[in-house]
């Protein structure tokens, strides 16, 4: 059976406000990247970090808002939040349309086309907006970095430093190698 077709949209207005949702665990120049290239598009970008994520945690939701807003402190356009339950319902709840997402590999692509698409569905009002990564980020995930700092490397380049040593802290229970 042909799909339904989408209505098409009936006002054309630019949306001032997006918001970038994720684990977060902890921010990376990677994500850095992504909310200042965002800035280029959007006038405010909510950071919003998932409380109910599957992924086992290095930091808590709180000391991820922390490390954000230690980054964006100075800048208003950017804020940091938590959220629980369905993304969808909290953009209703707050009046967002956009959902930034980055996207790295291939990979990324196919998990968060099924993510987008379910969203769409599920509250068709909300779009989600992909920016690619740049090529110098493209290898910095959370789950990497948490690697190799457990393994004694140094992620310099990768996160920034005051986020380095709190990595370290938690993982190897020291700040400095
Ligand atoms: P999630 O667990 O929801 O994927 P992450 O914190 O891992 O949350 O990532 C949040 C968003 O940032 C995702 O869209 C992810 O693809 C994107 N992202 C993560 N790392 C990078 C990077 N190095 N370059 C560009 N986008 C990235």
């Amino acid at each position: 059976m042909p799909s339904k077709k989408p209505k098409e949209p009936q006002t054309i207005h630019c949306e001032k406000k997006a918001i970038y949702p994720g684990s977060f665990d902890p921010l990376t120049n990677g994500h850095i990247n992504i909310i200042k290239r965002g800035l280029m598009v959007f006038e405010e970008i909510v950071v919003a970090v998932a409380r109910n994520t599957t992924k086992k945690n290095l930091f808590t939701p709180q000391e991820k808002v922390d490390m954000i807003n230690d980054v964006f402190g100075k800048e208003p356009k950017v804020s940091a939040v938590t959220f629980e339950g369905l993304l969808v319902d909290y953009c209703r709840s707050e009046n967002i349309k956009v959902i930034l997402r980055g996207l790295r590999t291939v990979s990324d692509f196919e998990f968060e086309f099924q993510v987008a698409q379910a969203n769409k569905q599920m509250a068709p009002e909300v779009d989600t907006l992909f920016m690619m990564t740049e090529s110098a980020y493209s290898h910095i995930s959370s789950t990497i970095l948490k690697e190799i700092i457990q393994l004694g490397g140094s992620a310099r380049g990768m996160v920034p430093a005051t986020i380095e040593r709190r990595m370290r802290k938690k993982l190897l229970g020291r700040a400095k190698r």
